[in-house]
């Protein structure tokens, strides 16, 4: 398939706001699908759809090597996983093209969706279609995408039991959610470090109070927070202090080391990179695996308070993180 051919689907897909976040755009995530599923029924592979109520749906794709028989036979079967959500796009002002056209400068793509997922979903079917057209292809195809990923996926446990007989054939999984490490350095991901959200709430009393009257006689809850924070890490190193939250970390081989530090990026680099005036290390040896290897704990925003234009003299009832 040439250059342009591939680009133009991409525009396309683009163009589609299937952003999973926005209940108001339900009706773009049925375009994406719909998208899908007309490039799969262009490829010849089977297309099944599950789906719970009005929730995005998951996508399969089965295609069936020429070359080999169902898959209930002795040609290995490959699964694709991708999926077709994407993120909000804003602050839109601080785009400098427009979110949903797809746009090239300086040799690089621009779009929402572009490096997460559209691009790699449009990278796995032009390239699968490719194969399949001059009879290359020898393996068996699951294709499988997501329109939830965004938002937490939600479903996608209960509709990848729902599809267990076609991915429970699966011979093995491929997965390009992900990046490049470099350009021409690409990158194979064998481990992720997971997530775990939480809300912390500190809560003093039903109303905010006013600092001349009651300071000094009651709780501040900000700075509860704050007293809790100081001593969950090491302002230094970013080390978590709280105790057994290394406990099941695996250990560095060498051979990893080495791996790693035949390629990982400087730490000038890395600040030019993150816009960050310092970068630190957990990591003793090599900066970079500090946060390839380590779990690590990050606030993410802090809610109390005044925070309007002006003073205003209280002491919040209280605080969020
Ligand atoms: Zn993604």
């Amino acid at each position: 398939m040439d250059k342009s051919k591939v680009l133009e689907l991409l525009s396309k897909f683009i163009s589609i706001q299937s952003v999973s976040a926005d209940s108001k755009r339900r009706k773009e995530i049925t375009k994406a699908v719909d998208f899908l599923k007309n490039q799969f029924k262009e490829m010849g592979v089977d297309v099944k759809i599950i789906q719970k109520g009005q929730s995005p749906p998951l996508i399969l794709g089965i295609y069936h090597s020429d070359h080999g028989r169902d898959l209930n036979g002795n040609r290995k079967t490959i699964g694709i996983y991708g999926h077709y959500d994407i993120q909000p796009e804003d602050p839109v002002d601080e785009w400098e093209s427009p979110p949903f056209e797809l746009t090239i400068k300086d040799g690089k793509l621009y779009g929402r969706g572009v490096a997460d997922n559209k691009g790699h979903v449009i990278q796995n079917l032009t390239s699968i279609k490719h194969l399949i057209k001059v009879n290359k292809l020898k393996n068996n195809i699951v294709f499988i995408f997501e329109g939830e990923e965004e938002v937490g996926s939600d479903n996608f446990e209960n509709y990848v039991k729902e599809a267990k007989d076609i991915l429970s054939r699966v011979d093995v999984f491929y997965v390009t959610d992900t990046g490049m490490y470099k350009k021409n350095i690409p990158q194979i991901f064998y481990g992720l470090r997971g997530l775990v959200y939480f809300e912390l709430e500190v809560d003093i009393g039903n109303k905010d109070l006013h600092s001349g009257i009651y300071g000094n006689r009651v709780l501040n809850p900000v700075q509860i927070l704050a007293h809790l924070l100081a001593k969950m890490k090491d302002e230094k190193t970013n080390r978590v202090l709280i105790p057994g939250f290394y406990n099941e970390v695996r250990s560095i081989t060498q051979d990893e080391r080495n791996n790693f530090k035949s390629f990982a990026r400087s730490d000038e680099e890395e600040k030019k990179t993150a816009g960050v005036y310092k970068m630190i290390s957990l990591d003793k040896d090599q900066a970079y695996l500090s946060s390839k290897f380590y779990p690590s704990l990050d606030v993410n925003g802090i809610v109390s308070g005044h925070t309007r234009e002006g003073a205003k003299t209280i002491i919040p009832r209280k605080a969020t993180l």
